[in-house]
């Protein structure tokens, strides 16, 4: 279950800070993703405490290491919504400033973890196959369309909010306009734009209500230079 699976993925951590060369972990650790068999291979991320919040990219090819736990601090007081608690302050703020100007920016979706991830990605699985009537490869690759592999998730490093709604239709509301004009001060950025370029790189639909956190100067800059954090961090 839960448990013996967290064990594992501490375990194994455990034995690369002992003595593994980085080569054998990395091996080691690609070859074991979960959903190998469905041809995902996904670069597992170094990720610690110390890591600089602009420089993580989490997608369906760079993922955390299984069982990734982030410090956590509730996004806004009383809300019961979760980010990293580097970011939660940020949040905070953000929120704080919109109010001010008649904006609520209602957390909706903050942190989720890597075990959730892969209960929802399971779940999709299931879905596929009893839908569509896949097998249980072709239901994998077709649920990654629909929900981002575990550890791909920004949701699972706390770095990522979804704000107000889960719906296309957010786009048109205060709300986002409000979102698209200042969050990048507050160190957030559009994470998957609508232009069909962004989309080809990023992979993920179009997502009004998904903010994800890299730091003020980054924030600016990518909203500045129109990109995706992908140009950005290939850039860089
Ligand atoms: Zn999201």
């Amino acid at each position: 279950g839960e448990m013996s699976k967290k064990n594992e993925g501490t375990s194994a951590e455990k034995q690369t800070t002992v003595g593994e060369t980085k080569t054998e972990k990395k091996l080691n650790t690609v070859s074991s993703y979960k959903y190998s068999y469905a041809g995902f291979n996904p670069q597992i991320i170094n990720i610690d405490a110390n890591s600089s919040l602009s420089s993580i990219l989490l997608n369906g090819t760079h993922v955390l290491p299984e069982g990734y736990e982030p410090t956590l601090a509730e996004a806004v007081k009383g809300s019961g919504k979760y980010l990293d608690y580097r970011v939660a302050p940020y949040y905070q703020a953000m929120y704080d400033k919109a109010l001010e100007d008649g904006i609520e920016l209602t957390p909706v979706s903050g942190y989720r973890s890597y075990d959730l991830q892969v209960e929802l990605f399971e779940d999709q699985i299931q879905l596929e196959i009893d839908n569509n009537g896949l097998d249980k490869t072709k239901a994998t690759v077709a649920a990654a369309t629909e929900v981002m592999i575990p550890g791909g998730s920004e949701h699972n490093a706390g770095l990522a909010m979804d704000i107000c709604s889960l719906s296309e239709s957010f786009e048109d509301t205060d709300e986002a306009a409000w979102l698209r004009e200042n969050a990048a001060d507050f160190g957030f950025i559009l994470r998957y734009p609508k232009d069909a370029k962004s989309r080809a790189i990023t992979k993920v639909i179009y997502e009004p209500w998904h903010y994800r956190f890299v730091g003020v100067e980054a924030a600016k800059d990518i909203t500045a230079k129109g990109v995706t954090l992908e140009e950005y961090l290939n850039a860089n």
